[in-house]
């Protein structure tokens, strides 16, 4: 079987020591293995890193971006093969896999901008012939740990501006789905970034844990589930790094009585079961505001899932493809079995469905729930599938605490027609990213991506302009040249500047 490998000092690497299974998701098939990098590679990959840094540091940030440029150009002529290696392993319709690269693709036009980016900030005179200026610097090697539900997109959120920023980078992908993660690196290699610039290594906690141990990482990025954001977290803040650790979530849309219903429901669908319920911005929870728009959302989604079609992703015509691994579909399965033992009204039960010729594949219907509860677990628990919980309630105030009391805040919308109403929760609800009847407020490439509570341990968000700031640690300069006109003999007190 095909193992998927390292990148290493720019040269593929084996080290295939130990190996896991890769599926393809609608066969249940394993069709290649990864393999899961030792410590001894890891360092090696590391060191790799550590040797590129300085003539990397000290290359001009329009010759890195020139680069991100070329790649931007590669990234779209390969796009069919990327998003055919994300579909075989991932599992997700073909033309949402193009979505997700073009999400990343945004983001390495936004490293074009490096040199814009990094021009620090100056202040003339700041004292009598005293410049000053603050420069941003690269921190050196930087490390990134990614999840398995954007294998392209969420590597592309950081090492494409770590690397403009003038650091090296070690990326450890999700191990059940590394090839379209692996391939992009080496089409990066091709687009000209110099050996030891980007390295990957594939691999599990081993690997993950020696990047956290290693004194020469000096940064981690990391995105995946909240246990392991705050493990990463801790371990790397313990070990001297600066880390962003970003987590998971449980989204709410709350759907006013005044809201247009047919876009709220179509943008429900998408948000709810779109990619399989398998994303961070996905809309798991609907908290309808009064008995009878409660009771027209049921009745309108009910009527739309009838209509969803579930199959291979390889198919452009399905709407929702297979859970990416057994395990996982066996988890979701249990909410669902779960959610009924706790009195939740299972309205579309999606456990039964069979997609013809690919009856091993790991596919579930779309499941709606109604009337659930907070106390409930299907209610407090990430699912991270395609089961979409309705929570009832009296008035928007009722609708926003209980969002404000959820562990996460990750994302959250507002189906609404009354401006008021919209402005008051974008203003006061305690979520980082906010849409006013936009389902999946996901920022672009030139604002920042984080939530808060338990979704974000750090201070600065993924991408965009908190990305500048997370690659790179501020120096200010204060100068002075002394000349006849501003001699100052010895001062004992500090300077008032009057
Ligand atoms: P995960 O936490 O299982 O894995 C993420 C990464 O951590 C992988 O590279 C994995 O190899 C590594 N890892 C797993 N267990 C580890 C351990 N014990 N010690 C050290 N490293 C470990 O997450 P996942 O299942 O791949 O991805 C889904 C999760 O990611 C969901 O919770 C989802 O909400 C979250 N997510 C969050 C965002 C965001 O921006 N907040 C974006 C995408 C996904």
């Amino acid at each position: 079987m095909n193992i998927v490998g390292h990148l290493i000092g720019g040269k593929a690497v084996a080290d295939a020591e130990r190996v896991q299974n890769i599926y393809n998701p609608a066969t249940g098939e394993a069709t290649k293995q990864v393999a899961l990098a030792s410590s001894d590679t890891v360092q090696a990959a590391v060191a790799a890193a550590q040797a590129a840094f300085p003539a990397w540091r000290d290359t001009p940030p329009i010759k890195r971006a020139r680069i991100m440029f070329r790649f931007k150009q590669l990234l779209e002529e390969h796009a069919e093969k990327i998003c055919a290696l994300i579909t075989d392993e991932h599992g997700k319709v073909l033309n949402d896999a193009m979505g997700e690269l073009q999400r990343g693709i945004e983001n390495v036009e936004y490293a074009c901008c490096a040199p814009e980016l990094l021009k620090g900030e100056h202040s003339k005179n700041v004292g009598p012939a005293i410049d000053s200026w603050s420069e941003f610097q690269p921190l050196g090697v930087a490390a990134g740990i990614t999840p398995f539900n954007f294998p392209c997109m969420v590597p592309l959120w950081m090492w494409p501006m770590a690397v403009v920023c003038g650091n090296t980078f070690v990326l450890k992908p999700s191990e059940r789905d590394p090839s379209s993660t692996l391939y992009i690196a080496q089409l990066a290699m091709e687009a000209g970034l110099p050996p030891g610039v980007l390295n990957v290594v594939n691999g599990d906690k081993v690997a993950v844990d020696t990047l956290l141990a290693d004194p020469r990482v000096q940064a981690v990025s990391f995105v995946g589930s909240t246990p392991i954001a705050e493990y990463i977290y801790a371990t790397g803040c313990a070990n001297g790094k600066r880390v962003q650790a970003l987590g998971g979530a449980k989204n709410h849309a709350i759907v006013m009585p005044d809201a247009d219903l047919d876009n709220a429901v179509s943008a429900l669908m998408g948000a709810a079961y779109g990619s399989c319920g398998e994303r961070c911005m996905a809309i798991p929870v609907v908290v309808a505001v009064g008995d009878a728009m409660g009771d027209d959302v049921v009745a309108r989604l009910t009527a739309e899932l009838a209509k969803m079609k579930v199959g291979p992703g390889t198919d452009n015509s399905n709407d929702m493809g297979p859970l990416v691994t057994r395990e996982h579909f066996n988890k979701v399965k249990g909410y669902v079995d779960l959610g009924v033992e706790e009195g939740a009204t299972l309205v579309v039960d999606g456990r039964g469905i069979k997609v013809p010729g690919h009856e091993s594949g790991y596919f579930l219907g779309g499941c709606l729930f109604d009337n659930v509860t907070p106390q409930m677990k299907i209610y407090r628990d990430e699912i991270f599938g395609p089961v979409l919980s309705v929570v009832r309630v009296k008035s928007l105030q009722e609708a926003m605490d209980l969002i404000d009391a959820h562990e996460y805040g990750n994302g959250t919308c507002i189906f609404t027609r009354d401006g008021e109403a919209a402005r008051y929760f974008t203003d006061n609800i305690k979520v980082g990213m906010v849409g006013v009847n936009v389902p999946l407020p996901v920022p672009v490439a030139y604002h920042s991506f984080g939530g808060w509570k338990r979704s974000l341990f750090g201070d600065l968000s993924a991408y965009g302009p908190d990305a500048v700031r997370f690659y790179t640690r501020r120096k200010t300069i204060t100068q002075r040249w002394p000349s006849a006109g501003v001699r100052e003999g010895t001062v004992f007190s500090f300077p008032s500047n009057r």
